[in-house]
């Protein structure tokens, strides 16, 4: 019964996509062409230049923020922006067991200690009731600051992920964390051109980070941004990801100790040619998410995850969800499919499941677990969804 379906899967797949499929790809077009080679022509292809100005402008016009700063990864973005806003050496900051390593990274370089949360079925992101109740049990105030009891250091803030473009429940979020007094800082590496009640994901907290990675829906090759509304924190976060020199006309002057997290112009200049489009590329990713959903609706093992209500998904991977969690059901779809040339992934192995993180403190992450066995992810490259036009 299971192995009839399994088989009507991947005959559908390959019916949508009879040359294959990767799970993300970018493609170039003109723009980003004509952009580069203007970047070569320039010699300005490091660390300063007018496209890393364009591209941080875009950023702003894109997601309503009033500041954007483009970094070298998201990893390193979100390192500094949690290192500027407050995150002391050893003071915990909350995250999801369920996302990419990079996340946890970032609190880990920044001198922070992840302390993993459960996350829901809903949204694919933190469970407010359950964080809450968690909350409630293990803090104390110290001097107006928050404090986990079990460890005696101070929690400093949330990190929510925006998984697979999917708005995490920001209000709820937001509203705890501002009875516990914690930070609230958006991983939205996976969702840029995502919204939640008509607004770009990134506004619920003191600050967000995007990813351009080379499987990101715009890729720089490689690299990130800061966004914030924040204008003071935002001038300390761009001071410190940029050696921390002082205005000068010749003189080599710095005033503090500082990274090299700049985002190069050659990368900004490959990178805008597709912010300028980036209407297109949620619409064309959000009409492939429309005809999977046609294509696997008489699929009953599991459907494709849903967005929200109020929410609007980039869709950044299309999400399979098995109905009932099932390891074994999940890897036969996983082998069948990536056998055939349609690459599917399952979500990344839980952090706190990772051997260096096991000993980071946690509260109950069984709806994470249970989601590990769930999530299929399908491919969600913009132009899969022009191919299967003309197919
Ligand atoms: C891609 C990604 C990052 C990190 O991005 P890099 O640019 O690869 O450093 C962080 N968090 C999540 C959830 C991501 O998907």
């Amino acid at each position: 019964m299971i192995h009839s379906e399994i088989n009507e899967l991947v005959a559908i797949l390959r019916r949508m996509f009879p040359k294959g499929a990767a799970l993300h790809e970018p493609k170039f077009e003109l723009k980003e062409k004509e952009y580069v080679a203007d970047c070569l022509e320039s010699g300005w292809v490091s660390s300063a230049g007018a496209y890393i100005e364009k591209f941080e402008n875009n950023l702003c016009q894109i997601t309503g923020h009033q500041h954007a700063i483009a970094t070298v990864n998201g990893t390193a973005a979100l390192q500094v922006i949690l290192q500027t806003a407050g995150m002391q050496q050893g003071s915990e900051v909350l995250l999801p067991s369920l996302t990419f390593v990079g996340t946890a990274n970032a609190i880990l370089n920044g001198g922070g200690i992840p302390h993993f949360v459960d996350s829901e079925p809903h949204s694919l992101g933190p469970d407010p009731r359950k964080l809450e109740n968690y909350l409630e049990r293990i803090v104390v105030f110290k001097d107006g600051e928050p404090f986990n009891q079990r460890t005696s250091r101070r929690i400093f803030g949330l990190v929510p992920v925006h998984l697979f473009g999917h708005p995490v429940r920001g209000d709820s979020l937001k509203e705890i964390c501002s009875r516990y007094k914690l930070q609230l800082i958006e991983d939205a590496a996976e969702s840029l051109g995502s919204k939640s009640n008509g607004r770009h994901v990134g506004h619920s907290g003191l600050a967000a980070i995007l990813s351009f990675n080379g499987n990101k829906i715009v890729t720089t090759g490689g690299g990130g941004a800061i966004l914030t509304n924040h204008s003071e924190l935002a001038a300390r976060t761009r001071h410190v990801v940029n050696t921390a020199r002082l205005r000068h006309s010749w003189e080599f002057l710095h005033d503090m100790q500082a990274f090299n997290f700049r985002m190069p112009n050659i990368n900004a200049a490959l990178g805008l040619g597709q912010l300028e489009r980036i209407d297109t590329l949620v619409t064309k990713k959000r009409s492939l998410h429309a005809a999977y959903r046609r294509e696997l609706r008489q699929i009953s093992m599991g459907q494709l995850f849903a967005e929200q209500a109020g929410c609007n998904s980039n869709h950044w991977f299309n999400v399979f969800l098995l109905s009932s969690p099932d390891r074994a059901i999940r890897d036969a779809i996983l082998q069948s499919t990536n056998q055939v040339g349609i690459q599917t992934r399952p979500v990344w192995k839980l952090l706190h499941q990772l051997e260096f993180l096991k000993g980071f403190p946690k509260d109950d992450l069984s709806q994470a677990e249970i989601l590990q066995d769930q999530i299929i992810c399908m491919p969600g490259s913009p132009h899969l969804a022009d191919e299967m036009e003309v197919a």
